[in-house]
């Protein structure tokens, strides 16, 4: 696949004629963090339509900023919102569980996860309803990627969709490695330029700040909001993430669930315990 072409570099019509030669009939098993009804989801249901049958299993509301977690302590519904549309009362992670287990019969060729509203970069990852679908699929041996649109308002689902399906192509073309999955952010192009090309990159680091407001409720006591103050990233790393979208390019990051730290394996082993 040639990605020095813009993401948008083809026609709508050109674009999924070329998608629908190229992959036939995959099935398609697609969730978010931000819930069924959430535009992003429709906007890549859609994009990746023509690749196959999509089967949609998300969560009945938003579950944003829920990371990995599985429900273990309460039944889990599975409502049928129409054909192959269903929505559970649960987490993204149980989503792909009931998906996968429950109501597909064969296992997808392909899970998708978002389009998330808002970026998934740096250590921010780790917090992300949206890369566990993803997280969870390559731990099912599923071919796996989330797609989040680096955006805070006004958001047009439409190009990143667009290179959703291009990334689903893509993976159908050259297959992951085990356990290995796709981070996909796509940021909004400044007012007048194109969306710049998809680079491979690296996860970048956030700078924590204090981003904890305190405040006092209407009968004294204190309570506190996360997240409350613009949290930065770490500059001057080319090849992160961040850095990639922060020059309107489309980052594709491959991410690993093996958490281990290789590199200082030897080192630890030199440890007395
Ligand atoms: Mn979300």
């Amino acid at each position: 696949m040639d990605f020095s072409k813009g993401a948008t570099g083809w026609p709508r019509r050109e674009f999924f004629r070329r998608a629908a030669e190229l992959v036939d009939k995959l099935l398609i098993l697609l969730s978010n963090d931000d819930g069924i009804e959430a535009p992003g989801l429709m906007a890549l249901a859609d994009a990746l339509s023509p690749l196959g049958r999509v089967v949609v299993v998300a969560p009945d509301r938003e579950r944003s900023a829920v990371g990995h977690a599985l429900t273990l302590h309460r039944p889990l519904r599975l409502k049928k919102v129409r054909e192959d549309w269903y929505a559970v009362d649960g987490t993204p992670t149980d989503c792909v569980h009931l998906g996968v287990h429950a109501v597909l019969e064969t296992p997808p060729d392909l899970l998708a996860a978002g389009i998330n509203a808002g970026g998934n970069l740096g250590d921010d990852l780790t917090y992300s309803g949206t890369l566990a679908v993803a997280m969870e699929g390559a731990l099912l041996g599923v071919p796996s990627m989330a797609v989040s649109l680096v955006a805070r308002a006004g958001f047009d689902f439409f190009p990143a969709a667009m290179v959703g399906q291009r990334v689903a192509r893509a993976i159908m073309e050259n297959s992951l490695p085990p356990r290995t999955f796709l981070n996909v952010n796509v940021p909004v192009p400044k007012a007048g330029s194109p969306l710049g090309p998809i680079r491979v990159t690296r996860q970048g680091r956030r700078i924590f700040g204090s981003g904890i407001v305190k405040k006092t409720d209407p009968r004294g006591g204190e309570y506190y909001w996360i997240g409350g103050t613009e949290l930065g990233y770490v500059d001057g790393e080319e090849d992160s993430d961040v850095a990639a979208v922060a020059r309107g390019d489309v980052s594709v990051t491959p991410l690993h669930t093996d958490l281990t730290d290789r590199e200082r394996l030897e080192g630890f082993r030199g440890w007395k315990f």
